[in-house]
């Protein structure tokens, strides 16, 4: 086989396989973002939980602080209906109304926190609805990488074998060549080498479509063991009969 022949048999299979490999990364593209979006919901669970926790834990301490105060209150009207002394009267009394108020205030903030856990409760059961949902969406991902991962590894392990003796024929400059290009366009290391109008020696490069000298043509034509390559692009050429021939 010629120098192009081989080239385009390694284009051919680098083709496939680069096709088969991106298909394989967006499965699993598409499987780590779902992941992803999934950790970040469960954490803004953990978070809002150990919010609820907090405010209960703070309506709990005004309640028992609350508690503490009633008893003492209960305590003085003990002391209120045993006194017989007038002036003590009136100050146990002027105590247990401060400390009356005092208890209404605390009262109020243990009612704060309870309303504030309240409101985190109904955005909880939100985020964890949110959270189921997406973990069906990550376990289809998961099935669908491991579907696609099934039915390509066998196969892309064979073009790889394919691309890897179809390299080997090819010497190291032209190889070099037909890699930056490929790397460069996403696999599509070669371009047709199109004929516009052969009498007037016009010809393109299929890919960028910019004008080609009429030697690149020439060169072709006549020796398929010499790599030529788009002024542009720098794709590797070739004519579309080789093609024809190989694919
Ligand atoms: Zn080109």
């Amino acid at each position: 086989m010629t120098l192009i022949a081989n080239l385009v048999s390694l284009h051919q299979v680098d083709t496939q396989a680069r096709a088969l490999r991106s298909r394989l990364e967006a499965a699993e593209r598409h499987k780590t973002l779902q992941e992803r979006q999934a950790t970040q919901l469960q954490t803004r669970t953990d978070e809002v939980r150990a919010q609820i926790r907090h405010h209960q834990s703070a309506a709990a301490n005004h309640e028992a602080e609350s508690g503490s105060v009633d008893a003492r209150v209960e305590a003085l009207r003990g002391q209120l209906n045993a006194s017989t002394n007038p002036r003590q009267y009136s100050a146990i009394l002027a105590e247990m109304k401060t400390l009356q108020t005092k208890r209404d205030e605390i009262d109020e903030l243990a009612l704060a926190q309870l309303q504030k856990a309240e409101e985190l409760q109904s955005k909880l059961t939100e985020i964890e609805q949110q959270a189921a949902e997406r973990a069906k969406v990550v376990d289809s991902a998961k099935s669908e990488f491991n579907t696609c991962r099934g039915e390509v590894a066998e196969r892309l392990a064979s073009l790889e074998q394919e691309r890897t003796a179809a390299a080997a024929r090819i010497p190291r400059n032209e190889l070099e060549a037909f890699n930056r290009a490929a790397d460069l366009y996403e696999g599509e290391a070669m371009a047709e080498l199109v004929t516009i109008d052969a009498r007037r020696r016009e010809y393109v490069c299929g890919a960028c479509n910019m004008e080609l000298p009429a030697e690149k043509y020439a060169s072709l034509a006549s020796n398929q063991d010499v790599a030529v390559t788009c002024t542009s692009c720098h794709r590797i050429l070739f004519l579309p009969q080789v093609a024809a021939t190989h694919s």
